[in-house]
């Protein structure tokens, strides 16, 4: 039996997922994924891997949102106050 850690990094070590399709796809609440997340980030250097956040965007403008490290998800754009956000999606890779 695996750890909900152990899922979420197995998921994104295959692909690029956001917090709202890992908590659909783990059954757990999106807020939860984020925790585990930034948990994952910080332990995942020790075993030779990283997690990658590849930016939030905006659907409207393309505004690309700085990658603050941290996961977690913009409310709206900066640039035109649209709240049409492709969320941050997180990635596993080893280096
Ligand atoms: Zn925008």
């Amino acid at each position: 039996m695996q750890t909900i850690r152990q899922q979420i990094v197995e998921k994104i070590s295959e692909e690029a997922l956001n917090a709202l399709e890992l908590s659909k796809l783990l059954r757990i609440r999106e807020k939860e994924v984020c925790e585990h997340l930034d948990h994952i980030r910080r332990s995942q250097s020790a075993k030779g891997r990283k997690l990658i956040v590849i930016p939030a965007m905006c659907l409207e403008c393309g505004y690309e949102f700085e990658s603050r490290g941290k996961p977690g998800k913009p409310g709206r754009c900066p640039r035109c106050r649209k709240e049409h956000i492709q969320d941050p999606r997180y990635r596993i890779v080893n280096y």
